[in-house]
């Protein structure tokens, strides 16, 4: 160790649910970085299929015994959170050339604005490229297995949310709901 500084990173996200792209990500952080607070961006008005609060609760359950990682909620700049958490770095996965242009954009943008806070792209593992939260809630909502794309509690939510939901009847709620 060359300081007793603690290196803290940001992982930033909707997480609308978490799945285990997101996982993989949040656990090779934890190789780089002594701690890593995962934030679930609260968009004020905007409506989720998961509360924010429910998000965390899944991410909490799927990472347990890890105490190195914190999950929290926020709704401010990103950057502004990272400074208010301690985190030196935020970081972002990326996994296909589509959300390259993004999140350069993202990046520089928050580079801008936050100099001193460094933004760290971790590449998706192979198995986890085609994974996202959207196309999970789409093939769930419809009856499809999700069980190799999120952990075994994640996808027992989503059954119980859209069985739910059917049983309301809740067509426009449930439409809008699978689209971020
Ligand atoms: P956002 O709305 O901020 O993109 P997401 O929950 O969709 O929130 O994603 C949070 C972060 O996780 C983003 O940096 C995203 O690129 C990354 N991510 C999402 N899916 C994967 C995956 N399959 N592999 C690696 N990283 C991923």
């Amino acid at each position: 160790m060359l300081s007793d500084s603690i290196c803290c990173a940001l992982y930033p996200g909707s997480f609308n649910p978490v799945h285990n792209g997101h996982l993989d990500i949040a656990r090779r952080a934890l190789r780089m970085f002594d701690e890593v607070v995962i934030a679930v961006y609260v968009h004020p008005g905007k409506p989720f299929l998961f509360s924010a609060e429910e998000r965390v609760a899944l991410i909490e359950k799927a990472l347990k015994g890890e105490p190195r990682l914190r999950v929290a909620t926020y709704s401010i700049l990103t950057v502004d959170y990272a400074r208010q958490v301690g985190a030196h770095a935020i970081i972002r996965g990326l996994r296909v050339f589509s959300d390259f242009e993004l999140e350069f954009r993202m990046a520089l943008t928050n580079r801008r604005l936050a100099p001193d806070i460094e933004i760290v792209n971790f590449i998706s593992g192979e198995e986890y490229l085609h994974i996202s939260s959207s196309t999970i809630r789409e093939v769930a909502s419809l009856g499809g297995d999700v069980s190799t794309m999120a952990p075994p509690h994640v996808v027992e939510a989503l059954q119980q949310r859209f069985a739910k939901l059917k049983a309301e009847g809740s067509q426009s709620s449930f439409t809008v709901s699978i689209k971020d």
